[in-house]
C-alpha cells in the first residue's frame, strides 16, 4: 500500500526550495538537487503522489518520460557531460522521481553507479544555483 501524500517528503518538497525549480509541466516538476557534487544533478518529480510507472495512465507515463527526456537533453546541452544517468528508484521515499545525473570522466566514480560509495555533498550559494537554473532554462523551450 502506498503511503499517503501527507507523510511523503517528496510531496512536501514540491512546495519548498522553489529557487531550485527550473521547469514545470502539468505532469512534472524539475529541480536541481541541492547537492551539486555531480554538476547538473537534477530531479524530475511526478507531481501526483504515485509510486510505480505501471500504475499511471499511458498518457501520463508518456508525458513523464517526455518531460524527463527534455530535461536530460537540456542538462546535456548546458553542462556537456560525458554520459547521462537516469534512475527511478523510490526506495527511500516511494514517490516517482527521476534522478538525472550528468556524469563526467573526471568524476571519481566514473564507470560505476553513483551509489557505490559515499561522496561529499557540495552545496552552493543562492547565486550559483540561480546561475545553474539560467543555464538549464536556456535549453528548455
Ligand atoms: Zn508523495
Amino acid at each position: 500500500m502506498k503511503p499517503s501524500s501527507e507523510d511523503c517528503w517528496i510531496c512536501q518538497s514540491l512546495k519548498k526550495d522553489r529557487h531550485l525549480v527550473f521547469y514545470e509541466t502539468k505532469t512534472s516538476t524539475a529541480k536541481l538537487n541541492p547537492d551539486q557534487y555531480f554538476l547538473g544533478y537534477s530531479f524530475v518529480v511526478f507531481r501526483k503522489h504515485e509510486v510505480e510507472l505501471y500504475d499511471i495512465s499511458d498518457e501520463e507515463r508518456k508525458e513523464f518520460l517526455e518531460d524527463m527526456s527534455n530535461v536530460a537533453r537540456a542538462l546535456a546541452l548546458a553542462f556537456k557531460p560525458d554520459k547521462m544517468n537516469y534512475e527511478l528508484l523510490g526506495n527511500g521515499q516511494p514517490h516517482m522521481h527521476w534522478h538525472l545525473v550528468p556524469r563526467y570522466r573526471s568524476d571519481p566514480l566514473w564507470g560505476r553507479p553513483i551509489w557505490t560509495s559515499g561522496t561529499k555533498r557540495k552545496r552552493l550559494g543562492q547565486e550559483a544555483y540561480a546561475d545553474l537554473v539560467n543555464r538549464i532554462q536556456k535549453h528548455l523551450q
